[in-house]
């Protein structure tokens, strides 16, 4: 038996090398092996929750976030690739999870509380942000998902959904859902231009679905280190962002320590440094743009995608749900 792995992502614009370097390249790991059988949501409705006042673009996102997967290499005919709405039961298992889920347990969330304290610029105190976790847990939960890819910081919220489990089955039945375990992965750090880690919301992103030209005029005005005033300064590359991107994008071991003494003792200036960087980055990026020109402006096959992975993930769905039903006392619809 093959172990079910779930993962999802908001579909909140355009992603970014941050992004590739971390989840998704572990999305392509995960699903070139064998041992797992993986479901990749893109998951509108948690985008909703804190984007509700500005939801237009949500539906446009999908197909963003979507040609950034395929381009980066994930295969839809080895694992479901599907909008979480489509699937109509992460709405339904919420609703029931929501039935034993005390509220202590949500505004204890440090993510919760975290939020908002930090963000000002919008009203989150909502009954859907407040109850994000229950959303969380049913996606996982449906597909019966043993295994869910997290950074060590996030696994308070697997916690919460092992422990909605617990209590689930305790009233209603052993066995009815699975608790999910985590699967810790790498995520390097990655640096945006301004040296903060790479985000859309600090505008300081290279974008996986940005041309060669405007990546390279973004690289070429990055922070370097600020000591390196003239090429003739000697530079510290521990504190430099340049150079923890070719720690994460340059895969010359050899030039890296050539790089690295260069800085110190100023035999190699921060635009030649810059230009090696540059050049690991945009041929890492070639089979990516290629990838993305095949599926970019065919909006029939990325719905026919997209389509296909909701009727996969919904039959595993209905299944689970097919047995929730009855062992919480309710009456079966027939027609179902
Ligand atoms: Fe940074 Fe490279 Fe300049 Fe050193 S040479 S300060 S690592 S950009």
């Amino acid at each position: 038996m093959k172990k079910r792995v779930f993962s999802a992502m908001r579909p909140t614009g355009p992603l970014h090398l941050g992004h590739m370097a971390g989840a998704l390249s572990n999305f392509v790991k995960l699903q070139q092996d064998e041992q797992y059988d993986c479901f990749y949501s893109l998951a509108d409705w948690h985008a909703l929750m804190s984007n509700y006042a500005e939801s237009a673009e949500t539906g446009e996102y999908c197909y963003t976030a979507l040609l950034d997967w395929l381009a980066v290499g994930l295969d839809p005919e080895k694992s479901p690739i599907f909008v979480q709405s489509h699937v109509p039961q992460h709405a339904e298992l919420a609703l029931a999870l929501g039935m034993i889920t005390p509220l202590g347990w949500l505004y204890r969330n440090p993510t919760y509380k975290e939020q908002i304290d930090n963000i000002k610029n919008k009203d989150l105190s909502t009954y859907a942000f407040l109850g994000y976790p229950v959303l969380m847990a049913a996606d996982i939960l449906l597909y019966r998902a043993s295994l869910v890819p997290v950074g060590e910081d996030q696994s308070a919220h697997l916690e919460l959904s092992r422990e909605t489990v617990r209590r689930f089955n305790n009233f209603f039945g052993e066995g009815l859902l699975v608790e999910p375990q985590p699967l810790f992965t790498a995520t390097p750090k990655v640096p945006g231009i301004d040296g903060r880690k790479m985000s859309k919301s600090y505008g300081n992103a290279l974008q996986i679905s940005e041309s060669a030209e405007s990546m390279w005029q973004k690289l070429r005005g990055m922070v370097t280190d600020p000591a390196r005033i003239k090429r003739t300064d000697p530079g510290n590359p521990d504190i430099c962002p340049v150079w923890d991107l070719h720690k994460v994008f340059n895969p010359d071991d050899e030039e890296k320590k050539e790089i690295a003494e260069g800085c110190r003792t100023a035999g190699i200036g921060c635009v030649d440094c810059k230009k090696r960087l540059n050049a690991h980055i945009q041929e890492m990026m070639a089979p990516v743009r290629e990838r993305r020109a095949r599926y970019e402006g065919n909006r029939k096959l990325l719905d026919d995608i997209l389509t296909d992975g909701a009727r996969r993930a919904e039959a595993v769905a209905r299944e689970t749900m097919g047995s929730i039903y009855p062992a919480m006392g309710l009456l079966v619809n027939p027609a179902r």
